[in-house]
């Protein structure tokens, strides 16, 4: 049957020509190592790391091999050790609870709001609870709870906050840049999030003996001196010994593809935000459709969208998406028991302490997700849009 829709949800632009002759530049000359150089020079890796600090508003910068390695790598260097409770969103993406677990430490999970993001009153309780010092905290799907309050409890509590801004890179929270908060904040350069590298990370922040733990763990041997975006060599002196070599080193190929990219990631973010108003006035016309409120405070990056489609039965849920599916669109539910793609609910992380949050999975159960990909243009993202009201009409 012809489908009303036919390019892919997962298809991101190509990248843009400098980064290929970037790319072709390192390939050429073979230093793909991020310590391999010649005379003095910085490598790609070394530049990008200044670059990005710096569009954050971060003096020290650390690129690694994803995302999921900054989280980990960031727990590392604030000495988390198996066993600690370390808390973090019920809704956020497996590589979370999964790099808390990899240091055999226990993701505690928090509940989230009709906002999408962390229940404040829900982390005050468990931190109570477990006598746990440091929170990840996911801005899921790009969604930030309010910072200057959140920051504010976190000073006046010691907890050390580690901000998850895979879903935020080049958002801002009240003009901050997001991550701009943490005491450690990580990004992704996954392909499917703001800056492509296939594969990449981000660590960053403002305190000297963190960035210097961080950079021995990544597999900085005694090369730390090559990097730009690093404290005073006095700092690497107390721990250059002291942490393990967890190899997880960003490459000049990645780096090199990268800095042209970041670059155009403002005008990346306003392309993402015009498609998503577009989805959202038509989606928001709808009255089995319920959007989520978006803060005056946040100024965020629209890659995607989240709604409820408010039906009382899972089975409702599942026959709209596949209705959808059959047309062209491509939606995920957030609230599915079984692990689909790249989307799992928290209780189907078997590999942690069974824990309820009731609520929140009251808040999934009926919410639905759908990329928006820059390769999609204007008219395609309205035509999207009115599909989906379609097949909402048909329920009621
Ligand atoms: C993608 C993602 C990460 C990290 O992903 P990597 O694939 O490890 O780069 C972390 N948190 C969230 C919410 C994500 O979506």
């Amino acid at each position: 049957m012809a489908r009303d829709f036919n390019k892919s949800f997962t298809q991101q632009e190509p990248l843009p020509e400098e980064s290929l002759e970037a790319a072709m530049k390192v390939l050429k000359h073979g230093r793909l190592h991020r310590y391999n150089i010649v005379d003095d020079e910085y490598t790609e890796t070394a530049i990008l790391e200044r670059e990005f600090g710096s569009s954050v508003g971060r003096p020290y910068c650390l690129a690694v091999t994803s995302g999921g390695y900054a989280i980990s790598c960031a727990l590392r260097a604030l000495d988390v050790k198996p066993g600690d409770p370390v808390l973090t969103n019920a809704f956020t993406l497996a590589p979370v609870p999964g790099a808390i677990a990899s240091l055999g430490a226990k993701p505690i999970l928090v509940e989230i709001t009709e906002d999408l993001v962390i229940d404040i009153d829900d982390m005050l309780q468990k931190f109570e609870e477990t006598d746990a010092k440091i929170l990840v905290l996911s801005h899921m799907r790009g969604h930030s709870c309010d910072m200057d309050e959140l920051n504010e409890i976190c000073l006046d509590r010691n907890i050390f906050l580690v901000e998850d801004c895979a879903h935020t890179m080049g958002a801002r929270w009240n003009g901050n840049p997001s991550g701009g908060y943490g005491l450690v904040s990580c990004y992704s350069t996954q392909t499917y999030k703001h800056l492509n590298s296939g594969e990449g990370g981000f660590l960053v922040t403002d305190d000297e003996n963190i960035m210097a733990s961080a950079t021995i763990l990544s597999g900085s041997y005694m090369f730390y001196d090559r990097h730009i975006a690093k404290p005073e060599l006095k700092y690497f002196k107390k721990t250059r010994l002291n942490y393990p070599n967890v190899s997880g080193r960003m490459d000049n190929l990645r780096a090199a593809i990268l800095r042209p990219q970041l670059k155009m990631l403002e005008s990346k973010c306003e392309a993402w935000n015009e498609r998503y108003r577009i989805i959202e006035n038509i989606l928001g016309a709808n009255t089995l459709i319920g959007l989520i409120r978006r803060p005056e405070e946040e100024s965020f990056v629209g890659s995607s969208i989240q709604f409820h489609l408010k039906v009382k039965s899972g089975s409702k849920v599942k026959k709209f998406i596949s209705n959808c599916l059959e047309r062209g669109i491509e939606l995920k539910w957030l609230g599915n028991k079984d692990p689909q793609g790249y989307t799992s609910r928290y209780d189907s992380w078997q590999y942690i302490t069974p824990q309820e949050c009731p609520r929140t999975k009251v808040i999934l159960s009926n919410l639905l997700d759908m990329r928006i990909p820059l390769s999609f243009t204007l008219s395609d993202c309205e035509l999207i849009a009115n599909i989906i009201v379609e097949e909402a009409d048909k329920l009621s």
